[in-house]
């Protein structure tokens, strides 16, 4: 019998501080144009992509003069 790893599969925590939470999407980053994007898991080991809870992804908060861009998938 062989024993089967999913990739993937291990639950993906919030990246912030303190917080245990599951993760439920993941943020990324685009410097060059000032906007973070808030969207489905991404892949994992991504550098420039956090991953985050739900609370935490309502509370994004992005320096000024940035753009944030919510896919809306997340939600029924
Ligand atoms: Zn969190």
């Amino acid at each position: 019998m062989a024993v089967v790893r999913l990739a993937g599969m291990r639950d993906r925590l919030c990246s912030k501080v303190g917080c245990a939470r599951e993760a439920m999407s993941t943020l990324t980053y685009d410097y060059g144009d000032q906007m973070a994007a808030l969207g489905p898991l991404g892949r994992a080991g991504d550098p420039h992509a956090h991953d985050l809870c739900a609370i935490h992804a309502d509370r994004l908060s992005v320096p000024r003069g940035w753009v944030v861009v919510r896919h809306e998938t997340l939600r029924a």
